[in-house]
């Protein structure tokens, strides 16, 4: 049976994806995704006809492997393509939370950081969602400050622990086929008073490199050595101009390794 979105009520339309209500289950929403690519906040924006159903699939294979490992996620199901059914939130938490294992993007610009830079452990840092504000990031006593004003204290650690365990799970994942996670960003959610990852993880969530040799040294305080950032699969693609023909090539590639996740 085909899901007719036409006739539902859009909750909300965002950059990359659409939210519909769903009649038959006030628990769950529609999230449709969108064959727009955005990057600086807004600012650099194309369409790429046949992204919404590559976006569909990563976000499906990867939400799959995460909730068959345990993580508390917003994924039910993929009934059609480019429609994905997704549980409602109590409410949204208006965070970015990002954890890098290797030195690469803005942490480049803080200082005294070189590209490569390998981090044990992960770091983890929490930005403001806001693209007016560039999405600026939040000294984690604020953050628990405004969190454990709103709802209690335990969202921040769990965040935080989530946020770990789901880079530690997706790193180990990508490693079978010979690629560094470099370092990404999820968002969150509460969900019947747990904390909860949200909205989608695709190629634009990540940075992902592959490795330069069969067997990577990565036992070392750098290791661009060691990894291939020329051969880059992510949206840094976009970011850095690339044409979208290669964009789009890279994002399927993408989708045809998280489509083996199923087999590990
Ligand atoms: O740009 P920066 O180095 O801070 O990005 C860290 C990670 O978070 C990258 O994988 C990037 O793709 C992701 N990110 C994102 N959405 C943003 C900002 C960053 O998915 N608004």
């Amino acid at each position: 049976m085909s899901i007719d979105l036409n006739s539902m009520k859009k909750l909300n339309e965002g950059k990359t994806k659409i939210i519909y209500e769903n009649p038959e289950d006030p628990k769950t929403v529609y999230m449709v995704f969108k064959d727009d690519i955005t990057a600086g906040d807004g600012a650099k924006h194309d369409v790429i006809s046949g992204k919404a159903l590559i976006d569909w699939k990563t976000n499906r294979d990867i939400f799959e492997f995460l909730n068959r490992n345990g993580v508390e996620t917003h994924y039910i199901e993929s009934p059609q393509e480019k429609v994905t059914v997704v549980r409602k939130l109590d409410f949204k938490i208006n965070l970015e939370v990002v954890t890098r294992r290797v030195a690469a993007g803005s942490i480049l610009k803080w200082g005294n950081i070189e590209e490569g830079r390998w981090f044990d452990p992960l770091i983890t840092q929490f930005h403001y969602k806001d693209d007016p504000l560039h999405d600026p990031m939040l000294d984690e006593k604020y953050i628990d400050y405004i969190i454990r004003a709103k709802k209690g204290g335990h969202i921040y650690s769990d965040m935080k622990r989530i946020n770990m365990q789901v880079f530690e799970i997706l790193e180990k994942a990508f490693s079978h086929f010979k690629i560094q996670l470099i370092d990404f960003k999820l968002e969150y959610g509460i969900i019947d008073g747990k904390v909860t990852v949200i909205d989608e993880i695709t190629g634009g969530s990540f940075r992902l490199w592959p490795y330069a040799k069969d067997n990577p040294d990565l036992n070392q305080p750098n290791v661009l050595s060691q990894l291939d950032p020329d051969g880059r699969l992510d949206k840094d693609t976009y970011r850095m101009g690339e044409k979208l023909e290669s964009v789009q090539s890279k994002f399927e590639k993408i989708a045809e390794i998280t489509s083996r996740f199923k087999d590990l």
